[in-house]
Formats: C-alpha cells, sequence, structure tokens
C-alpha cells in the first residue's frame, strides 16, 4: 500500500475519533516493517497542510510481530535476531503471522 494511502486513513480514523487540532499520535508498527516511517510523516505533513491538524506530530513506535502456533495455539513475540517461526511453548514450525503491517494507533495527545 502506499504511504499516502496509510495516511489518508490515519486522518480517517482520527476524524472518527472527533480529533482535531494540533495533536501528538503515537503510532506503532511491527519492528519488521516494510513501511517507510519518514516517507508516512511526509505525506502526513502535506495531507494536514491547512487544516486543524496541521503541525501535529507522528511518534513511531516499533511493535513485536506475534505469531500464533497452528498446533497449539500459542501466541508469542518474535524477536528478529532470532526469527525462527518456531513456538516458543510446542517447539513446532507450523506458526502464522498475527498481525498485518498496517501502523495502528496507540495513543493521540492534544497539544
Ligand atoms: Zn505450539
Amino acid at each position: 500500500m502506499h504511504e499516502m494511502t496509510r495516511v489518508r486513513e490515519l486522518i480517517r480514523l482520527l476524524r472518527q475519533r472527533k480529533i482535531s487540532g494540533k495533536v501528538r499520535i503515537v503510532l506503532g508498527h511491527l519492528e519488521a516493517t516494510q513501511i517507510m516511517l519518514e516517507e508516512v510523516r511526509e505525506c502526513f505533513d502535506i495531507a494536514v497542510k491547512g487544516t486543524d491538524l496541521e503541525g501535529s506530530e507522528i511518534i513511531f513506535v516499533p511493535q513485536p510481530i506475534k505469531m500464533r502456533c497452528n498446533d497449539c495455539g500459542a501466541v508469542f513475540d518474535v524477536s528478529l535476531n532470532d526469527f525462527s517461526y518456531k513456538c516458543s511453548r510446542c517447539g513446532k514450525s507450523d506458526c502464522q503471522l498475527l498481525e498485518d503491517d498496517e501502523l495502528s494507533i496507540i495513543t493521540v495527545d492534544i497539544l
């Protein structure tokens, strides 16, 4: 997905929460994300220019990648240093990624 599309979705979510004015948005992203975070920030600045959200800040916070074991159902964090796709409980490798690579709003503070 293009970064501007993500930004539009983000702004839609802010409006849905009736958020307006200058805010600080804490956004979670997966550690291994392919999202260009600086590009998201630039797109956001462009998208909110001239609106009440102009001057808002975005802070990116890396989130651990989670997997679910298809065998025993355990959900566990996957470390980038140990990307073995093995269940931490039963050791089977029949696991799948739990989250996609979307950005998620953690908190929004009015500035
Ligand atoms: Zn398991």
